[in-house]
């Protein structure tokens, strides 16, 4: 394609997304003609009738030390990295209801990672963590689901573990708490239970990074935006579960999550 067909594309897009003359006869409010419907993704917003605008999933890995060493990393030499997950892959989980998660298809090791999850209403380029904190406008609880065994074989192969972490309903979560209300949350109990066991169990105040150090660090690599989200990193003692497995999730203030795989 030639640089002046390619700006005219890109012109013609820019006419449609504004509404401009390009897009035809219709009301500047009157939704982009499109061959078929996408569903956007969106999270509620506990207490209110607002749903929060999804734009990308941020998740941090290797944030607590513990976590870090049961993978086979030492996190006094290797800092913590970040991979996405898709939009789409957000499963919605209302507090005081068992929602069912589907077992995914290819693997044979399905493993849980709790995680706190962070949500901005603001973005920003080489966000200090002083400031950081100021992007964040609500929590939840969330489950990084892993096809573990996938994960692992793209790794020891040297390829993208994108199969092992980022596919239909990978990520469960509950609704967003406005950190108006919940606060930012720095410490406090994170417990994850298999069938009323106790599994996972640590406190936020042993990651690696804080939320606010997350922000900063992705704002290094990543121009973030309104209707991010983070994951901020699951502690020691992931594992499987299998079909009929209920996962209960805990953070000290935040509703649980509850979820049956099936
Ligand atoms: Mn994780």
């Amino acid at each position: 394609m030639t640089t002046t067909t390619r700006r005219g594309l890109l012109q013609a897009a820019a006419a449609l997304a504004a509404g401009g003359a390009a897009a035809g006869a219709r009301s500047a409010d009157a939704p982009p003609r499109t061959p078929f419907a996408v569903a956007p993704t969106y999270i509620p917003i506990a207490g209110t009738d607002q749903l929060f605008p999804v734009r990308r999933i941020y998740c941090i890995g290797r944030n607590y030390a513990a976590h870090s060493r049961e993978m086979g990393s030492d996190p006094t030499r290797e800092p913590p990295f970040f991979f996405q997950k898709p939009t789409d892959a957000i499963q919605i989980v209302p507090a005081g209801e068992t929602v069912d998660h589907p077992y995914p298809t290819l693997t044979k090791n399905y493993h849980y990672e709790l995680e706190l999850v962070a949500a901005l209403s603001k973005g920003g380029r080489n966000v200090t963590p002083e400031q950081a904190l100021d992007l964040v406008y609500a929590y939840t609880v969330g489950l990084d689901m892993t096809r573990r065994d996938l994960q692992r074989a793209m790794g020891d192969e040297k390829k993208p573990w994108e199969i092992g972490k980022s596919f239909d309903h990978a990520a469960p979560l509950g609704y967003l708490q406005p950190a108006a209300k919940v606060g930012h949350l720095k410490e406090g109990a994170i417990v994850l239970k298999v069938n009323g066991q106790v599994k996972q169990s640590a406190n936020l105040n042993q990651m690696i990074w804080s939320v606010a150090e997350q922000v900063s660090k992705l704002s290094e690599a990543f121009e973030l935006m309104p209707g991010d989200i983070i994951y901020s990193g699951t502690p020691e003692n992931v594992g499987p579960v299998v079909r009929g497995d209920v996962m209960d999730g805990h953070i000290d203030g935040l509703p649980d999550i509850r979820v049956r795989v099936v």
